[in-house]
């Protein structure tokens, strides 16, 4: 397995299928690699399953801050990164969320005052 250093992908091509990069080194354990990316309204969801795994993770919103502020936080994406050795699962666990029909805004289910 091959890593794009710039984009933090694993990749099997001997280019990066994000940048086209050709310098790609063999991936390290510890190497951050993308594994979801989605609206920051999922922020919540995908970091309580990485924690609860105990998966390190990286995030990255895709917008600048400035971007961010002048066409609102509804707008804005965060990219996921896990460590290569956990990649996989990481996946799994996501997959199984994002699998099941609940590609919308999640329920907000907070009820205060009962
Ligand atoms: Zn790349």
């Amino acid at each position: 397995m091959l890593y794009c250093e710039k984009c933090r992908r694993n990749t099997e091509e001997d280019r990066c299928p994000e940048c086209g990069r050709k310098k790609l080194r063999e991936i390290r354990e510890d190497d951050p690699c993308f594994l979801i990316e989605r609206d920051v309204i999922w922020s919540e969801v995908i970091e309580d399953i990485l924690k609860e795994n105990g998966i390190p993770y990286l995030t990255r919103g895709r917008m600048g801050a400035a971007l961010a502020i002048s066409v609102g936080p509804m707008f804005e994406k965060n990219r996921y990164y896990v460590p290569w050795a956990c990649l996989e699962k990481a996946k799994e666990l996501t997959d199984a969320v994002f699998a099941e029909g609940k590609n919308e805004e999640p329920q907000s289910t907070e009820e205060e005052g009962d």
